[in-house]
């Protein structure tokens, strides 16, 4: 479909950045629209988030059979699950098992980091750069790099100087680490660091983790899968799949048309009660419809996690370390665990408040704080990632007149439904800012389709040029920043606020993500399908 003009590098008509369930899922979309597609992937393998993430304990939070893709009924059918809750290693089975169904290898190129992409107004294709200075061109760029792939290390003197094994989560070896036996460190207790922490907590020899802020952790409950129960779970998709295209934030689990006072005190504690005992985000995503809005219902769920914590926690001081005071239950994302709360009971884990006595350095030796100083065999740095904008900032993207998005969005992100910014003409973006997120598969197979009609009417009309417009990113933008007034979360530092205290200019909250639901996020996107694009600039 592209128009082919004569430079050095190899053309393509569309790039895809990242190899991961995006990436994965668009380039087959693409090659069946006869497209000559390229991949690129700075990893050695497909995955992304289940490609990087081999720490202990990297499990989902999802049911793992409402992740899985579902565009292919083969491939559903072949796939068997083994826990309600897969760990990291079958997820990334699973990917390579996707890969190599769909014969997509050939059109992925590993081991290169892409370093820029600038667009070419008078070819009307994007010039992409890799890290070792390579480069490649396409009619359209597609960005499929991960909301959440961008690792942050904590600003803390020293780093370099531990003379034991270190490791970011996100970055961890593919061999195994053992823990036997020896002295540990996490920093960090978000969701990858109770996952971590509840993990290392088996084996090691001591563990002391170093907390800034404590979270709102549920039980997740997982279990294994039978081969009676997996029949069963095959012979509901299509009713399951339907369930998450009309829930709020695709997972099995929406709210509940209640209000928190709607009901009796006796009700509210038995409904509570159950949602604690259920697997999954259902005390999260499935609980009164006001619980993320309304600050006296959101303290009454609190007080009644705060409860939770407390019975499970013997020594009640760590008690209350681990209950969090700044936020509300629910309002930042909820980390689900196994037996966490226990870890604390255990003689072998401590716990430092680091808010309390803050780390000063990391030494040869260990970790020194302002009231102690701690040796460890193995630091493990759970924290976390420069989110959602982080994998666009590490590239330099420059659009029309050499126009830098980092710079376009230095306030905070601007897009047409997520998928688009003006000024960057042919260039959608996967699982961006703006964009719906929840059990993001779902998320990503919609993303993905509709970026694909898009590319067929392109190609359809003889279009080479397709654009967001000023007015369209302005009426999207503000739709987001409305949808997020009132709710509680957006009161609260956290990544889906754009915080993150260990990069530079991400100090000052953004509206980061789309809170609408789904359902209405695909009904504004089909409509402007079904109206053949007419809000967007067409060449
Ligand atoms: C530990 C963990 C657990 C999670 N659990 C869940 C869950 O239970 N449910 C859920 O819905 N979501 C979960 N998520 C979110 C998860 O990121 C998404 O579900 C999903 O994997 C995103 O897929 P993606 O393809 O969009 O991005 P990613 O999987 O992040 O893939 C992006 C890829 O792009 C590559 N890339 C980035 N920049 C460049 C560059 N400049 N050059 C070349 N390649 C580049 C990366 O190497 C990566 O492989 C979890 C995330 C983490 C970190």
């Amino acid at each position: 479909m592209a128009v082919r003009h004569e430079t050095q590098a190899p053309e393509f008509d569309a790039i895809i950045i990242g190899a991961g369930i995006s990436g994965l899922y668009q380039l087959h979309r693409l090659r069946e629209l006869g497209m000559r597609v390229l991949v690129l992937e700075s990893g050695t393998g497909v995955g992304g988030t289940w490609y990087w993430n081999r720490y202990p304990g990297a499990r989902f939070d999802s049911e793992s059979y409402s992740y899985s893709y579902s565009f292919s009924q083969e491939l559903l059918d072949e796939w068997n699950w083994s826990e309600h809750f897969a760990a990291q290693p079958e997820t990334l089975r699973y990917l390579n098992h996707v890969a190599d169904r769909f014969d997509l290898r050939r059109d992925i190129r590993f081991r290169s980091r892409v370093t820029a992409a600038h667009w070419q107004e008078a070819t009307r294709r994007w010039e992409v750069t890799l890290e070792d200075g390579s480069r490649c061109s396409a009619q359209f760029l597609i960005t499929a790099i991960g909301p959440l792939s961008a690792p942050t290390m904590p600003l803390i003197e020293g780093i370099d100087s531990f003379q034991g094994q270190s490791c970011h989560t996100a970055r961890w070896p593919h061999e195994p680490v053992s823990f036997e036996g020896k002295r540990v460190a996490v920093i960090g207790t978000g969701a990858t660091g109770v996952q971590t922490i509840q993990e290392v907590a088996k084996t090691a020899g001591h563990l002391t983790v170093f907390q800034r802020t404590p979270n709102w952790c549920a039980p997740l409950h997982n279990s294994r899968i039978d081969a009676a129960t997996m029949a069963e779970i095959k012979a509901g998709y299509p009713e399951m799949f339907r369930r998450c295209q009309e829930t709020f934030a695709c997972f099995l689990h929406t709210p509940d048309p209640r209000g928190t006072f709607e009901v009796t005190p006796e009700e509210r504690k038995a409904f509570w009660e159950k949602l604690y005992a259920e697997r999954g985000f259902g005390i999260w995503q499935g609980n009164f419809r006001d619980i993320l809005v309304d600050r006296a219902a959101n303290a009454l769920l609190s007080d009644f996690v705060a409860r939770k914590i407390r019975e499970r926690v013997k020594d009640q001081a760590v008690a209350e370390k681990l209950i969090p005071k700044n936020h509300g239950f629910g309002t930042r994302r909820v980390p689900l665990e196994t037996r966490y709360y226990e870890v604390y009971n255990q003689p072998n884990v401590r716990l430092v408040d680091i808010k309390a006595t803050p780390i000063e350095r990391i030494t040869p030796n260990g970790i020194k704080t302002s009231d102690a100083e701690y040796a460890f065999d193995i630091i493990i740095y759970a924290t976390g990632f420069d989110a959602i904008t982080g994998s666009f900032d590490r590239i330099d993207i420059r659009g029309a007149d050499g126009l830098r998005l980092k710079d376009k969005w230095a306030g905070g992100p601007q897009t047409y439904l997520g998928v688009m910014v003006k000024d960057f003409p042919n260039m959608m973006m996967l699982m961006g800012p703006h964009t719906a997120l929840g059990n993001i598969p779902r998320s990503i197979e919609y993303n993905v389709d509709w970026v694909t009609g898009l590319l067929r009417f392109a190609r359809d009309n003889g279009l080479d040029r397709v654009e967001a417009t000023a007015a369209g990113v302005a009426s999207w933008t503000d739709h987001v920043k409305s949808l997020g007034v009132g709710l509680l979360s957006n009161e609260v530092d956290s990544w889906m606020t754009g915080i993150n205290r260990n990069v530079e200019g991400k100090q000052t909250r953004i509206i980061a993500r789309y809170s609408g639901s789904a359902p209405a996020y695909r009904a504004r996107c089909d409509e402007v399908a079904a109206q053949q694009y007419r809000e967007l600039a067409l060449g």
